[in-house]
């Protein structure tokens, strides 16, 4: 064991730059092929050794703290028994990214707990044993430890890295209450009974990315899960209107939502839209920049 009484590891929320949803499976989940990216919202999660297993959560006054489970039932908390032992843990998180928000921030959680507990204990597990214990506690945690910008196949949990020489510029959006993931996709079974077998593929924003231009990405931006979110939050409409009014690219809704994203030209091009946005009565809209790295250690 090393001489290490604590670890801190800095986890990104995600979005979907591509979001192919097919029929719903016997097992009940649906096959994707998804492009995400992880982009500079963060929440840090610290591992102590202590006395007694406890939890605490922190995080911006905007964020629905109140939603976060603080028991066994946090994923934070199931990931550090993926890896039992005898020791008792201290777990700290710090968050940033929205509550319920389809930008997995629970699933960063739970990848930054791997990782730290991993580190904490010296024990060095390969990278695929992390990735198969991520894989088993959500089909968003693999992308989190992998991070950048990534193509997910099956439930989203097979992860392949994507080359993106781009920098690009976002506008994020959260809404005051989440949205349940389940039941987005549980809406999104009722409204399109006949989707097909196969997720519409991620190659054209594939083919978008590698221009590097934020124009023809913002064209090749897709998700299927919009139209089910929308219906269920009529007000995300709207969001996304405004804020192309205010001179984003693109607005899209992020994974299952309710947080609305925009690409945006530049960094500047994010600012305005942001400072639109927060002028016309949305209280909180977050710039971050893509790809950034996945689950690491801070120093
Ligand atoms: P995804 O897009 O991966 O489905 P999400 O970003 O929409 O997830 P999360 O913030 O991960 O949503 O939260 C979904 C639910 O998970 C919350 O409503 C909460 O009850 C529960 N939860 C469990 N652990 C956590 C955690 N560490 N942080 C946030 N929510 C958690």
């Amino acid at each position: 064991m090393r001489d290490r009484t604590s670890v801190t590891v800095r986890a990104a929320a995600k979005i979907n730059l591509h979001l192919g949803v097919g029929r719903v499976r016997e097992d009940g989940f649906h096959p994707l092929d998804t492009v995400y990216q992880a982009i500079s919202l963060y929440d840090d999660v610290t591992v102590s050794v202590d006395d007694a297993d406890h939890l605490s959560v922190a995080g911006a006054a905007h964020l629905d703290l109140d939603e976060i489970p603080t028991d066994g039932s946090n994923i934070a908390v199931r990931a550090l028994a993926e890896a039992p032992c005898d020791v008792r843990h201290h777990l700290r998180i710090s968050k940033e990214i929205p509550v319920a928000g389809g930008m997995a921030g629970g699933s960063a959680d739970a990848a930054a707990a791997l990782l730290a507990h991993d580190r904490l204990h010296g024990l060095a597990q390969p990278d695929d044993v992390l990735l198969a214990q991520a894989a088993r506690l959500g089909s968003d945690v693999p992308f989190s430890l992998v991070g950048g910008t990534a193509r997910g196949v099956g439930r989203g949990e097979l992860v392949t890295p994507v080359e993106d020489e781009g920098s690009w510029w976002w506008v994020a959006v959260p809404s005051a209450a989440g949205l349940s993931t389940p039941a987005v996709y549980r809406h999104f079974d009722v409204l399109r009974p006949d989707a097909p077998a196969e997720p519409a593929s991620a190659e054209p924003l594939l083919a978008a990315l590698a221009t590097g231009e934020p124009l023809r990405v913002a064209r090749a931006l897709h998700n299927d899960l919009q139209e089910p979110a929308i219906d269920l939050r009529p007000e995300l409409g709207d969001l996304i209107a405004r804020g192309e009014a205010e001179g984003a690219l693109r607005g899209i809704v992020s994974g299952s939502g309710p947080t609305v994203v925009f690409l945006c030209d530049s960094a500047d091009g994010a600012r305005a839209t942001a400072a639109g946005l927060v002028g016309a009565g949305y209280a909180v809209a977050l710039t971050a920049t893509g790809p950034v790295a996945g689950a690491h250690v801070l120093a």
